[in-house]
């Protein structure tokens, strides 16, 4: 059963065709548990050999329990982690990153565009240095933002400056990280350890899988005991090829990739129009493949009745998240909607292609 498309969040797209013949594949015969098997040696070194390095990697069900885990692991209970208000393990991780840390504090930097940068983290790292305030350990920055923002290389590498001078670590929250790299089309290592990133997770969900993160550490010995941590944690999963598989997949296909510029593509098609709708304004710069949109009350309720879904839950604006599978025919039917709840008449070349 499949209704039309909606653009509300790119986790309603289905898995991708070489997520899923990697998974097939993985599904003829038995074979190791628990990671010891071939498909998991795969993955683990195609991500070596995309980022160009020996990292350690692990895999992860979700982004939650990824970034939690992540961040638990280079702090004590009595560290604290500098993130932006916008940050999906502040707003989004109901604190899961303070219970799987045993209590690390989130500090929270107000920032204009969701983006850390150097000062807001020297500020927040230096404002307190008593016995009483939790010890900053960890700065984590989101790639691209929650709002669709890409962090440019030589802000992530300002950012792991300030991290070196103070003595943090840095962790990168990948959620849509194929994106970042689609956008800033620079090799995987240049925005991760090269500029000195320590951890990142790399989101395999809102890449094209069903299910599951890849957790890379570029420093090994950060990596000590994280499998314990993730077999406590509930994120050990018994058949791990399942989880593995499809990143081979993804990563040898160079669908990983693609499915990232397609939905990069995607939203720029909506937000090239967005200028010439009275009303409507783009939130945020579109970068990655969100599209954030302010409109009237009366505008967002008429998308609503022509059966649009979104979220309007950052700031009253109405979200449009594009996946690897978005059709840009219904891209331009929710153009086609926002010019008829604007007012605006469809360009003279759309109806004579609507007529023919
Ligand atoms: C989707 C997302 C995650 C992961 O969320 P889960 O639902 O736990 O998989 C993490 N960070 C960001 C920025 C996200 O958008």
């Amino acid at each position: 059963m499949t209704d039309a498309q909606q653009f509300a969040s790119d986790n309603y797209a289905g898995i991708c065709p070489q997520a899923w013949a990697a998974m097939e594949q993985a599904n003829r015969g038995s074979a190791s548990a628990y990671g010891d098997d071939d498909w998991t040696q795969a993955a683990a070194d195609a991500f070596r050999t995309l980022f160009e390095t020996e990292c350690e990697v692990f895999f992860a069900f979700n982004g939650t329990a990824a970034n939690s885990l992540a961040l638990a692991s280079l702090c004590q209970s009595y560290h604290s982690v500098i993130c932006s208000a916008q940050a999906h393990v502040e707003t989004d991780e109901c604190g899961a990153p303070e219970f799987f840390s045993n209590g690390s504090k989130l500090l929270v930097a107000p920032t204009e565009s969701g983006k850390l940068d150097p000062a807001a983290i020297r500020r927040l790292a230096t404002g307190r240095a008593d016995i009483h305030f939790p010890k900053p350990r960890v700065v984590t920055i989101t790639q691209p933002t929650e709002t669709g923002q890409v962090y440019t290389i030589a802000e992530i590498e300002g950012i792991a400056a300030v991290c070196r001078e103070l003595g943090l670590r840095l962790h990168m929250d990948g959620a849509r990280f194929a994106h970042a790299c689609a956008t800033l089309g620079c090799a995987p290592a240049d925005m991760t350890w090269r500029a000195g990133v320590d951890v990142l997770c790399f989101g395999g969900t809102k890449n094209g899988m069903a299910v599951g993160e890849a957790v890379l550490f570029f420093d090994p010995v950060l990596a000590q005991d994280f499998d314990y941590r993730c077999k406590q944690a509930g994120q050990l999963a018994s058949k791990m090829r399942f989880l593995s598989a499809p990143w081979v997949g993804l990563l040898e296909s160079g669908a990983w990739l693609d499915n990232a510029r397609h939905g990069n593509a995607c939203a720029q098609r909506l937000a090239a129009v967005v200028a010439a709708l009275p009303g409507v304004a783009l939130m945020f710069p579109v970068e990655a493949n969100a599209v954030f949109l302010t409109a009237p009350d009366a505008m967002l309720d008429g998308l609503r009745a022509r059966g649009w879904k979104f979220y309007t839950f950052i700031g009253g604006g109405a979200r449009f998240m594009f996946a690897w599978d978005a059709d840009p025919a219904r891209v331009d039917e929710l153009i086609a909607d926002l010019r008829a709840v604007a007012g605006v008449a469809e360009p003279a070349e759309a109806r004579v292609l609507a007529d023919a």
